[in-house]
């Protein structure tokens, strides 16, 4: 029998396509499409019925859909705190007017200096694009984090990306251990990081923000993902996806349910929610 439990903490993505084609993206684009904004309602309220701190947005990119920005005034309407996952690729003026009125915490990535990042992220000349925005988003009323994930080729800028930031209107720089799924993503080049920990109070220092590194066992069974159509999916196993169905479906819910580590989610929303 289904039992409503609160989730502090649910992940909403357009996992129908993406605009990049980032060779480490652990988004399963399994979804024929993304749905609309008639469907992406209905799934918002599915989703409120667990009462989340807050829904994270994120891949494919959000603002590529049309009709995104009612989804956002619709969600915070609902009074639900509201985190989106942006390449930075479709921040228009259009866009941060929504970003504006209705986003709490939008994060953009920076996975290195000029052509590491570039290459990391196939993509010539966002390293500049991701600085650009960053400067312009820091003048609206919305809470600004970068991600980055750490690997082999830019594990040693770390120091000059704190530099960097040090002067930005930055509320957090999240630093993310790659996380390999083999039917989905390429593998990592080797790469040991286990003295990351002892390089967060300098990077903290030097970049003067809030810095954190969230390696893949801690992330794991936190997640409670649901597509733009209402498909449910989860981590098994450490790096393999699961769908549980429909969610309107309550055996559905009660085997996401099962597999999702609530103290985590919760900790990981508040995390979020006091940036
Ligand atoms: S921008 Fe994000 S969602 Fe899109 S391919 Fe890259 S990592 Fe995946």
């Amino acid at each position: 029998m289904f039992t409503c439990h609160k989730i502090s903490r649910i992940s909403f993505n357009f996992r129908g396509s993406c605009n990049s084609t980032c060779p480490f993206c652990y988004i399963p684009f399994v979804d024929a499409n993304n749905g609309d904004i008639v469907i992406w309602k209905k799934v918002v309220d599915a989703i409120l019925t667990f009462q989340p701190d807050v829904i994270t947005i994120g891949g494919g990119e959000p603002f590529c859909n049309e009709g995104f920005t009612e989804l956002l005034k619709y969600i915070s309407q609902k009074g639900c705190a509201i985190h989106v996952d942006s390449n930075a690729s479709h921040l228009s003026y259009e866009a941060y007017s929504a970003i504006d009125k209705y986003i709490d915490i939008i994060a953009l990535p920076l996975d290195g200096i000029g052509v590491v990042h570039d290459k990391f992220r196939n993509w010539q000349g966002h390293y500049e694009l991701v600085l650009q925005k960053i400067g312009e988003l820091s003048k609206l009323n919305v809470k600004v984090r970068i991600n980055t994930i750490v690997h082999k080729h830019n594990y040693h800028q770390l120091i000059e990306i704190a530099k960097l930031i040090r002067f930005q209107n930055i509320a957090q720089w999240q630093l993310y251990e790659y996380w390999f799924f083999p039917e989905v993503n390429v593998p990592p080049t080797r790469f040991d990081n286990k003295e990351i920990n002892k390089l967060l109070p300098l990077l903290s220092k030097e970049s003067q923000k809030t810095v954190e590194y969230s390696p893949v066992s801690q992330r794991e069974k936190t997640y409670f993902f649901v597509s733009s159509i209402g498909k449910m999916y989860g981590i098994v196993n450490g790096n393999k996806y699961i769908e549980y169905g429909d969610i309107w479906d309550e055996s559905a819910l009660d085997n996401a349910i099962k597999n999702t580590n609530f103290t985590e989610n919760e900790l990981r929303a508040q995390k979020k929610i006091l940036l």
